[in-house]
């Protein structure tokens, strides 16, 4: 496909975006933004959520002008519709982490078993106090032994045999109560996603009140299930994050080095492959070869626990994941899974670029695919780093471009990393709010979207949010965005109004705190939790706000329907397919708010959306008495 779009510069923000581009034009490479425009103009029943295609009778569609069909074959109505899209959307996004998080689940099995070779338990603390949390024997045992029982009762959260989620209990009474009246309290993490999947079969649950319920449901399945085990069990593995200082863009690769790329989502293949790139011999190998050693750089998710955990650099989000290969410096590009463009291996391709897959769940044409499995992944990883260190030699240096000045950030912010910052307890921030240095907090998270410039509803937001006193946590592509614009250092209190910039100063921490991948909004949420426990009060009471300025994937629509069930009002900078049901509308962005006393809120404009959400916090600042 030739590449169609015309104005670069409207494309991205960032810096080294844009000599990429160019140079994809160059190389006559078509990237996301020439599909995106191919694309136009798009179908409008599809953007209202007005298509079906559920059953064998349409597909349908429903006219929104009134004049044509207002029903489906079967006799569903645009609410019926709108919501079984919506449903379906919740159960993919919530099934995709909550895959992710079984992964993990099954690792630590398989290292509690002995059959992990070089996998291990890198905190034993956390190990323990995950298992008194959930009610498995500790006291006295093997850590192996722990770590069997805790992996098991894990995977039990799945089918579930009892009657809610164990991490139900990081959640504030007040919340836990709304949701046993609403009918929501979640149950096995499977059983809501299938569950999900039944009802919006044609013929089965056709009140649209109903169905979005179970959509609650179903998200808070993945919120205090799959993302919160993916979480803390990848702590378990492979360490709590801890502040560490790293450096982030397309600037990371090295023109003298074996630079490989880390992509995806799940750090149980990149863990080992990190540990490979360290191996003496490898390295030597890389010297022979005239390179001067091997350099590993992240993407997405997966990068950005490797970032939390190792400090390993970050070459980009989402959108940049195409670009980095136009750099020519690519030796191997790793992926497991998620958010893996499927043009990747084609445009690798066009250079030297090995495309390796790792997971049985996620094959690409065009990919050399190596399976890991915990039993294998030690020796594996080291075959897959030879023969990215072999690729070197068959670099074009006439294709290499590298753009971009590195940009310093700081990561690694855990629950216990942010909570040992305030000296133990949340206490300090709570004073700091009650105060009014800190007006309020809001999680700016997810991913890119082309529909938006790149990194600019992200950068934008944030930096009005500190401007006005607001504590950011941010994570997945957001979190790359926000780094890239120089968000992430102590020396960035500077950009931040008087109260939070005295709080960052004393803490020594920057204003906007990174805390993880996709998985990691559970880090979040669970501060939120700590933080109405702490007051005893509800979640919902709160002056907390979440934003998915540029959010394109399933998962983030999982995301924000277990943040607003948490009672934690969400902005949205892309519009939902949902404007087909004025009546879903109505229930989204006002009716909500008497339902789980939290709503959504669509602006695409990042400034009017800052101002929205600063009046939102000011709303909740007055009705606890504090001062606005
Ligand atoms: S489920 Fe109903 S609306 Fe959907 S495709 Fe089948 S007949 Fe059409
Ligand atoms: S934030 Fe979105 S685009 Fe980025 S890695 Fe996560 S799900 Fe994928």
């Amino acid at each position: 496909m030739a590449p169609l779009t015309d104005k670069l510069a409207a494309c991205s923000v960032t810096q080294d975006a844009l000599p990429m581009l160019e140079k994809a034009r160059a190389d006559g490479i078509a990237t996301v933004w020439d599909r995106h425009a191919a694309q136009e103009p798009r179908c409008g029943y599809c953007d209202l959520g007005l298509s079906c295609r559920i059953c064998a009778m349409g597909p349908c569609r429903i006219d929104p002008f009134g004049e044509g069909p207002q029903q489906g074959v079967c006799g569903a109505d645009a609410d019926i519709m709108v919501a079984r899209n919506l449903g379906r959307m919740i159960a993919a996004g919530s099934a995709s982490h909550s895959d992710h998080g079984r992964d993990l689940a099954e690792t630590l099995l398989a290292v509690g078993e002995g059959k992990a070779p070089g996998y291990g338990i890198a905190d034993e603390g956390k190990l323990r106090a995950l298992a008194r949390e959930l009610g498995v024997a500790e006291a006295g045992r093997d850590a192996l032994a722990v770590a069997r029982d805790l992996a098991g009762e894990m995977l039990e959260e799945y089918g579930m045999r009892k009657g809610r989620l164990g991490f139900v209990g990081r959640m504030p009474p007040a919340r836990v109560e709304a949701w046993k009246r609403l009918g929501v309290l979640p149950r096995g993490i499977d059983r809501e996603v299938t569950e999900m999947m039944h009802r919006t079969h044609m013929g089965v649950d056709n009140d649209y009140v109903n169905i979005l319920l179970h959509g609650f449901r179903t998200a808070l399945s993945d919120g205090l299930g799959g993302s919160m085990i993916g979480t803390e069990l990848s702590d378990v593995l492979f360490g709590v994050p801890v502040p560490t200082t790293s450096t982030v863009n397309l600037g990371v690769l090295k023109a003298d080095q074996v630079n490989i790329l880390l992509h995806g989502h799940n750090p149980v293949v990149s863990e080992m492959v990190a540990r490979a790139a360290e191996d003496p011999e490898l390295v030597a190998l890389a010297e022979k070869v005239g390179a001067k050693g091997i350099n590993l750089a992240g993407l997405c998710c997966t990068g950005n626990e490797l970032l939390m955990r190792r400090g390993i650099p970050m070459a980009g989000n989402h959108l940049m994941t195409e670009l980095v290969l136009v750099t020519g410096a690519v030796e191997m590009m790793i992926v497991d899974y998620q958010c893996i463009m499927p043009s990747t291996p084609q445009i690798a391709g066009c250079y030297h670029t090995k495309f390796v897959t790792t997971s049985p769940k996620a094959k690409f044409a065009g990919a050399a695919h190596r399976e890991f499995s915990p039993e294998n992944a030690q020796a594996l990883a080291r075959e897959v780093v030879r023969e990215a260190v072999e690729n070197f030699p068959r670099r074009k240096p006439g294709a290499l471009e590298i753009p971009g000045q590195t940009v310093t950030q700081m990561s690694g912010f855990s629950v216990e990393a942010v909570l040992g910052a305030l000296g133990g307890t949340p206490q300090p921030l709570i004073d700091a709010i009650v105060a009014g240095k800190v007006r309020g907090a809001v999680g700016v998270v997810g991913c890119n979207n082309p529909k938006v410039k790149h990194d600019h509803g992200h950068v934008t937001l944030t930096r009005r949010l500190i401007e006005n006193d607001v504590l950011v946590l941010d994570t997945g592509c957001a979190a790359v965005a926000n780094a890239k614009a120089g968000f992430k250092t102590p020396g960035a209190a500077e950009l931040a109004g008087p109260g939070l910039r005295q709080v960052c100063k004393a803490l020594g921490i920057p204003p906007v705190l990174h805390t993880g991948s996709c998985v990691d909004n559970t880090r979040i949420l669970h501060l939120a939790g700590a933080l109405a426990k702490a007051l005893n009060v509800d979640t919902a009471a709160l002056p907390l706000a979440g934003a998915a300025p540029e959010w394109y994937s399933e998962k983030a629509v999982a995301i924000a329907f277990y943040v607003v069930a948490s009672g934690i009002t969400t902005f949205l900078g892309v519009v939902p397919p949902i404007l087909g049901s004025p009546n879903i509308v109505r229930l989204a962005t006002e009716g909500l708010e008497d339902v789980v006393g939290a709503k959504f809120v669509v602006e695409p404009d990042p400034e009017k959306c800052a101002d929205a959400i600063v009046a939102h916090l000011n709303g909740k600042r007055r009705a606890l008495g504090l001062t606005v």
